[in-house]
């Protein structure tokens, strides 16, 4: 679905579910249209696992410590999507310009500081830039998502990728308008109840 949905090309991009005391994700360096389930890795929380039973994907460190620190995080899409990586280029935030920004968790989607890839310390800058939030993007990098399964992990990695299309076209016509923080509130409440009803 990375592929077919366009979220990411060949092999860039991964995905993980929870799992008991752990985690199963993506290998490292094979092409989602040729993976098998024999193929997805068990990595437990404390960040071991079989290298035997296969090499989980290089970016295995920030699925981890999302586990580790976001309690209702059952599962996690991160692409290269390519609107959302543009955005990420510029180290910007989307601010509310619409007010579907809000499927992130708040008032904005912010980015994450740059940092090597698949190191601590740009899990650090993940965390920090999904604080009260179930997406980021990542600076020159791309976008990640969590939720409480993982269909809706998907739904809203696409949807960050749509919205960063939609900032993106709003931006050629000149400085959209923000949506103020008041009226962000009242969506993010209206999309909490709704959640319960
Ligand atoms: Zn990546």
């Amino acid at each position: 679905m990375l592929n077919s949905r366009k979220l990411s090309s060949l092999r860039s991009g991964n995905i993980s579910a929870r799992y008991k005391e752990g985690f199963f994700i993506t290998p490292s360096g094979k092409k989602y249209s040729s993976l098998k389930n024999k193929d997805i890795v068990f990595v437990n929380l404390d960040g071991s696992f079989d290298k035997k039973k296969g090499i989980p994907s290089s970016e295995w460190k920030f699925h981890q410590d999302i586990y580790l620190n976001k309690k209702k995080a059952k599962a996690i899409v991160h692409a290269h999507s390519t609107n959302a990586t543009a955005i990420s280029t510029h180290k910007k935030r989307i601010p509310p310009f619409h007010y579907m920004v809000a499927m992130a968790g708040g008032y904005d989607i912010k980015c994450a500081k740059y940092a090597t890839y698949g190191t601590r310390d740009l899990s650090k800058n993940i965390i920090k830039a999904l604080k009260n939030r179930k997406a980021c993007l990542i600076a020159n990098h791309g976008q990640i998502a969590f939720e409480n399964n993982l269909s809706k992990a998907f739904e809203l990695a696409e949807e960050v990728e749509n919205i960063s299309l939609q900032y993106i076209t709003s931006l050629k016509l000149g400085k959209p308008k923000i949506l103020s923080l008041n009226e962000m509130k009242k969506v993010l409440s209206k999309a909490k109840n709704y959640k319960r009803e």
